[in-house]
């Protein structure tokens, strides 16, 4: 048995899924990419479209391949695209790839023509993360090419898309900024001859907090595993991870016992500490040494010494009767309406986004999939 079990919960996903449908209005691509945010793909890729998402995006192609050889048919777009990218395999699996520059599309356009398969492609606009996309400035060159290789048959330009870098931070004044970018892109893709159906723009950010930056799709990640990125505003998303191990040791110590490496901690008063067969090998960060704690039975106790990268120590209470017992269940990750830790409590702790939380839960954590809360369906 797993020393660790990662719980998801698909009925929250599904929530969350109709909830972001509500609230944009648009239709929804779903993001699933490394592994949706850690809640395992192919599972998840079927719960956002039975719930109603009608696209699947991905970073990258291989991601994109594996929904496909795991019998899911819906569109997918790919968006880390480069001249050195699998396209072939990608174009033969009728996956929807990025087009930020004219190397790539050279790349697609070429594989396009040996296959005699017409590539779809959404070109990449920057609007403002100095990231991927094309710039501003090679907009108009870009669309002229794709024009240009759409008359060979070799593509279609069925959209146009960017990444919002302000979204998360409200009153903002960007946002509108990127929209109008994005719609006079449009009316340049337009004025090459393409016409592009599909314009996106909208992370989870803006489909919760920016109705106008939906345009024809919204394209959400976060808010599908509960994560709240817009700050100030719950988006009425719900976690759908649970993280739990449980007791294996127990033992009793007394006052000033050093615990852990370096005995970064030592003991105010004798104690009962236990030990939890999970470490940051796992995903549980380090950082979490220092004012991390567990819920045991409905109570948190506090994370004690250096979180090590297979275990780590928990003090359960005064003396003998800590009221805790031998496999116990701890849950690390669980639901704040139960005062139990959220990825988000951590992601404070530790000075990073929960996003890096979800992710980072290794291969030893066993996965399962079960609903966890006792939500009412919406
Ligand atoms: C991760 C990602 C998204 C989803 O963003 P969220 O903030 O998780 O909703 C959308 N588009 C691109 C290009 C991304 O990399």
């Amino acid at each position: 048995m797993a020393l660790a079990t990662l719980t998801i919960d698909h009925a929250a996903i599904a929530r969350n899924t109709r909830r972001i449908l509500e609230l944009s209005g648009v239709p929804l691509m779903a993001v699933v990419k490394a592994d949706a945010f850690g809640h395992g793909v192919l599972d998840v890729a079927r719960t956002v479209l039975d719930a109603g998402a009608t696209w699947l995006g991905v970073a990258t192609v291989e991601e994109a391949l594996e929904l496909r050889a795991g019998d899911i048919h819906a569109p997918v777009f790919a968006w880390l695209v480069d001249p050195w990218t699998d396209v072939e395999s990608a174009i033969f699996a009728r996956i929807t790839l990025s087009c930020p520059n004219v190397e790539t599309l050279a790349a697609i356009e070429n594989a396009a023509l040996a296959l005699g398969i017409t590539a779809d492609v959404h070109l990449e606009l920057d609007t403002g993360m100095a990231r991927g996309g094309s710039t501003v400035e090679l907009w108009s060159a870009l669309c002229d090419a794709a024009a240009l290789a759409e008359r060979s048959g070799a593509v279609r330009v069925t959209g146009i898309w960017s990444h919002l870098a302000m979204a998360a931070v409200p009153g903002t004044g960007s946002v509108h900024a990127e929209v109008r970018l994005i719609t006079d892109a449009r009316r340049t893709a337009e004025a090459a001859g393409l016409s592009p159906q599909l314009v996106h723009l909208a992370n989870s950010a803006a489909a919760i907090a920016h109705p106008t930056a939906a345009l024809s799709m919204v394209r959400v990640g976060a808010a599908l595993y509960g994560i709240d990125t817009v700050s100030g505003v719950a988006s009425g998303c719900e976690p759908a991870m649970r993280l739990t191990s449980r007791v294996t040791q127990l033992r009793q110590v007394g006052a000033d016992v050093g615990v852990g490496y370096l005995h970064s901690y030592r003991t105010s008063r004798p104690t009962t500490l236990a030990l939890v067969p999970v470490g940051y090998g796992d995903g549980v960060p380090r950082a979490l040494s220092l004012g991390g704690s567990v819920s045991i039975g409905g109570t948190r106790y506090p994370i004690r010494g250096s979180v090590s990268m297979d275990q780590l120590v928990v003090e359960v209470g005064a003396g003998v009767f800590s009221g805790v017992s031998l496999g116990d269940e701890v849950v690390l990750l669980g639901d704040a309406d139960r005062g139990e830790p959220t990825a988000a409590e951590w992601a404070a702790l530790v000075g990073t986004v929960p996003h890096e939380i979800l992710t980072g839960f290794g291969r030893r954590v066993a996965r399962v999939a079960a609903p966890f809360r006792q939500t009412a369906a919406l």
